[in-house]
């Protein structure tokens, strides 16, 4: 498999930008002597978003960006300056993307359409400068808020082919053949098992400028749930398809035998998978005489339609095209989209608020001054109490150009 360049999993740290702390800074002018609090607000860090491309088809481009971070936010200053926000990061992924939590393994998000954005860790929230904090009791805030931490996530992407029909099927049934006699995709074709390596995609063109897409899938044998050849591997691409289409060679010792083994396979990878829509092809049919044909016909399963098809003559071909065209269109057949597509990523964040800052500081009737305050009562009110102060990354603005208290006291 050395030469494939279909990635179609790939594990990523993410780390999202920390939010720029905010600035306790005091206006200095000459004959001003009480300028006041005006430290600015700190930026908000970079998000990470992965945006849907649909000229994407591996993961390819990301198998060797093992890290990726989006930048800080940076500090707010004086004169109630704003920090500058952090860089987001925008990557890209092929449509039928799925996000996966590395460690926990709990399902984070999925990319479908192109264009589509999630936004897949959120940068942290740049923290209040102290002019926020100016009160009637309080005219001379030597606090200013943190920004928020950022959020570091180990990720796995992985690649969930999204085609209209899934081809099903033993090594050599003749799945590769089928594919590029439909269509302009050209894979490898041997009488070998496990020609085909990577999931090959065809559009398959019909009546009218009507197309739909066609996936081999790399041959699964006996067995191949269980993690015995490459089958389970690729198994989860066809998660996806509307409608399978089972591939059974006409030379096959027992037709009807083969199908169940293939319907096992998949029932125990995943029991939904049954849940689609099936359509049997008799491949190879061109060794077969009608004769043959018909003596066959007559032991197949009647719970599936079938096809005799042969890939190299073209018999069946279009009867087979339309029996797929009308299960995929059938709307009973229509892949329901799934709801966790749009879920709500916020939850993995402390915070709920779209960028604005929702900081819900009350100053206490008590504190009649700022003396002796207890900075980090004051912080965890604003970013929630589970705060890790051991972590320097976000302990209160000792920036130089923070007041000098005792030359600037206003009092
Ligand atoms: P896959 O492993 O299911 O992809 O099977 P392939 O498409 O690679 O085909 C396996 C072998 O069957 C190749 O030698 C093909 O030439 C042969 N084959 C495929 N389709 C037909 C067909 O319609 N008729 C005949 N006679 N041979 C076929
Ligand atoms: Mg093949």
């Amino acid at each position: 498999m050395a030469d494939s360049n279909f990635i179609d999993y790939v594990k990523i740290l993410c780390r999202s930008g920390k939010g720029g702390a905010g600035s306790r800074h005091f206006y200095r002018a000459k004959y001003v002597p009480k300028g006041g609090p005006d430290g600015g607000d700190g930026g908000r860090g970079g998000h990470i978003i992965l945006r849907g491309n649909a000229h994407m088809w591996t993961l390819l481009p990301l198998k060797y960006r093992r890290h990726i971070f989006a930048g800080n936010g940076e500090s707010g200053s004086g004169g109630r300056s704003f920090g500058k926000d952090g860089e987001d990061v925008v990557v890209e992924v092929p449509c039928g993307t799925v996000v996966y939590d590395a460690e926990t393994g709990a399902y984070l998000a999925e990319v479908t359409r192109d264009g589509q954005e999630v936004k897949l860790l959120r940068g942290g929230r740049g923290g209040l400068g102290n002019w926020h904090f100016k009160s009637a009791t309080n005219r001379t805030p030597r606090y200013a808020q943190p920004g928020e931490p950022a959020i570091e996530k180990s990720v796995v992407l992985e690649l969930k082919v999204l085609a209209d029909v899934g081809l099903v099927g033993f090594p050599n049934a003749g799945k590769s053949t089928l594919l590029s006699a439909v269509s302009a995709a050209r894979p490898k074709i041997a009488d070998y098992p496990f020609t085909t390596m990577e999931p090959q995609l065809g559009i398959v063109s019909y009546r009218d400028n009507r197309s739909f897409v066609m996936a081999d899938i790399p041959g699964i044998i006996e067995g191949a749930s269980e993690g015995k050849g490459l089958g389970l591997r690729f198994l989860r691409h066809i998660e996806r398809n509307a409608v399978l289409l089972f591939l059974v060679p006409a030379d096959a010792d027992d037709i009807t035998g083969q199908y169940h083994i293939l319907l096992r396979e998949l029932e125990q990878f995943n029991p939904q998978l049954l849940d689609k829509h099936r359509i049997l092809a008799v491949s190879k049919s061109d060794m077969l005489d009608e004769e043959l044909t018909e003596e066959i016909a007559r032991t197949l399963p009647d719970d599936i339609p079938h096809v005799f098809i042969s890939a190299v003559t073209g018999q069946g071909i279009t009867e087979l095209k339309d029996v797929l065209w009308r299960a995929i269109t059938d709307d009973s057949n229509r892949l329901a989209t799934p709801d966790i597509a749009t879920r709500d990523l916020d939850e993995q964040h402390r915070d709920k608020a779209e960028d604005g800052f929702i900081f819900e500081y009350t100053p206490d009737e008590t504190e009649d001054d700022d003396e002796g305050e207890d900075l980090r009562d004051i912080s965890a009110q604003a970013w929630g109490d589970d705060i890790d102060y051991d972590d320097d990354g976000y302990m209160w603005d000792e920036d130089a150009d923070d007041t000098d208290d005792s030359q600037n006291r206003p009092d």
